[in-house]
């Protein structure tokens, strides 16, 4: 058993100021005040300095990071979010990615979980794409995916990756989508359609629902502005996820407020509630200049076209950025970088909060949420952990 004493404890309910978190194996035994936990004298003890303890960040959109592209190098790219504190990651393949290279980046993914190593943190995909709007987001030029919805096409890529493919993101207005839906569906009962890179209307959207539509992509971002009428405003799906109280907004919190302004982020948490919004890094590998007015902005990533193309966050910046964008406390950046995407994708049993019988991936981070521990699976990780396993 490992003790981990002098902790504030980030529980689902509030904060455990004076905290013991006890380890069994790779769950977390007990939790409870210091006056309740009892350590006995031989325990091996963890001495958490007054830090906050909280669930690993469970990042459901993200590409790669450090340099390296999830879809190429699986394990650098989980490496470099570990150090960071995310435990859980959808590795997020793109739509510029052809069919073939699609299914071999699946495999690769999944080769690599089953080393073990920092890979371990890969909890299956998040598909962005094949299906979306060839207007809205980067690389558009570079989609192959833009011809007739067809069987031949997709079966390969829904096939490989089963049911790791916790997430397709779909632009609901594509014709003939239904087919693609239905098929997802039954390789994977569970999966969950995000609608994204999309101006599809409000009934578009809803018509989803069926399939299991419970998350929009990015929301504020690569979403259509259609107008109604010359100079009156209409309604796409961010309308969509703001009227549905059953669908989960994501939202990419940069350090400026440039992928979704500061005042709509305080909109969206008022809208949706805090229950509802996911935080995601949709961290991405260029090293393209991008406009020389943000230039001086280091957690942004663009295209060759000088277009927004996802950030160089990890979630516990994001979480750091939230707070300074809004009111909320560390409590409710847990929820929304751990909780909620947990639930989102229907793994709330496992991760995403602390509570007995859960899996014990947590990190310690102080009151600005500067990471200074990451336990997984009841481990502290090392770095020398990835040495051995690669
Ligand atoms: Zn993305």
């Amino acid at each position: 058993m490992l003790f981990i004493k002098n902790a504030k404890i980030v529980l689902e309910t509030g904060i455990l100021w004076d905290g013991v978190l006890a380890v069994e194996g790779d769950r977390i035994a007990a939790v409870g005040k210091a006056s309740e936990i009892e350590i006995p004298k031989d325990a091996e003890v963890l001495d958490a300095q007054g830090l906050y303890v909280g669930p690993g960040f469970v990042d459901i959109h993200v590409h790669g990071g450090g340099g390296h592209f999830f879809y190429a190098e699986p394990e650098e790219a989980a490496e470099h979010f570990l150090r960071h504190g995310e435990t859980s990651i959808l590795a997020t393949l793109y739509y510029d990615l052809p069919k073939k290279e699609f299914a071999e980046a699946i495999e690769r993914v999944k080769e690599a979980r089953n080393r073990g190593g920092a890979a371990q943190a890969i909890a299956g995909f998040y598909m962005e794409g094949p299906y979306m709007n060839p207007k809205y987001g980067a690389c558009a030029e570079k989609n192959k995916w833009r011809g007739t919805i067809r069987k031949e096409d997709f079966q390969e890529i829904v096939d490989r990756a089963g049911t790791l493919a916790r997430v397709w993101a779909v632009a609901p207005e594509r014709e003939g989508l239904e087919p693609f839906l239905s098929y997802a569906k039954e390789i994977n009962p569970g999966v969950v359609f995000s609608v994204g890179h999309s101006e599809a209307s409000p009934e578009q959207v809803r018509s989803l629902k069926f399939y299991g539509l419970r998350l929009q992509t990015h929301c504020m971002d690569a979403t259509g502005r259609v107008e109604k009428w010359a100079g009156t405003r209409g309604c796409g799906p961010d309308e969509a996820c703001f009227l549905d109280s059953d669908m989960y907004a994501e939202i990419i919190c940069d350090s400026q407020g440039i992928h979704v302004n500061p005042d709509m982020i305080r909109l969206i948490l008022k809208v949706k509630g805090m229950e509802k919004v996911i935080l995601i890094t949709d961290s991405f590998v260029s090293e393209e200049p991008g406009p020389k007015e943000l230039e001086y902005i280091q957690d942004l990533v663009f295209d060759a076209n000088g277009g927004l193309n996802g950030s160089r966050l990890t979630l516990d910046v994001a979480c750091r950025n939230l707070m300074t964008h809004t009111n909320c406390g560390i409590a409710q950046a847990f929820m929304m970088a751990a909780g909620n995407p947990a639930r989102v994708i229907g793994m709330e049993h496992e991760i995403g909060t602390i509570a007995v019988g859960k899996r014990a991936n947590l990190v310690l981070v102080d009151d600005m949420f500067h990471v200074k521990k990451v336990l997984v699976g009841g481990k502290v990780w090392q770095q020398e952990q990835r040495k051995k396993n690669v």
